[in-house]
């Protein structure tokens, strides 16, 4: 029996992990409040890119789609870290990485797409 040995390869985060980051990306991020639906708490706050709202119930789930946005894209070194992250609705998400993400590190649409979602990041900080 042959083990398959994925090197240095990190493991792509579970749906668990996804729930925590998110909250932890709405807590640092002023367009997110406490909300009320049906009663039971959630957060809402804003897509980093269109501004959609996007809720995430008390334990993290995604209500309509919210996900998690790598500012830096995962095949350019972009990691995990709380300020590479942002929240996104899932529509945006797959186009800037579709349209973005594939570019060469040193592409000026690429690079503009990155400045631009860093200096919201920073502006929505709190
Ligand atoms: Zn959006």
């Amino acid at each position: 029996m042959t083990v398959r040995v994925l090197g240095a390869m990190k493991a792509p985060m579970g749906a668990r992990r996804k729930q925590k980051r998110l909250l932890e990306v709405a807590a640092t991020d002023r367009t997110f409040e406490q909300k009320e639906l049906d009663g039971a708490p959630i957060l809402e706050g804003k897509c980093i890119h269109c501004q959609k709202k996007l809720s995430l119930r008390a334990d993290g789930t995604p209500l309509n789609g919210a996900t998690l946005e790598h500012i830096v894209p995962k095949n350019h070194g972009g990691t995990d870290d709380l300020e590479n992250l942002a929240i996104a609705c899932a529509r945006c998400n797959s186009e800037k990485g579709l349209r973005h993400d594939h570019k060469r590190a040193d592409d000026p649409r690429l690079q503009e797409v990155i400045a631009r979602l860093r200096e919201r990041r920073r502006r929505r900080l709190r």
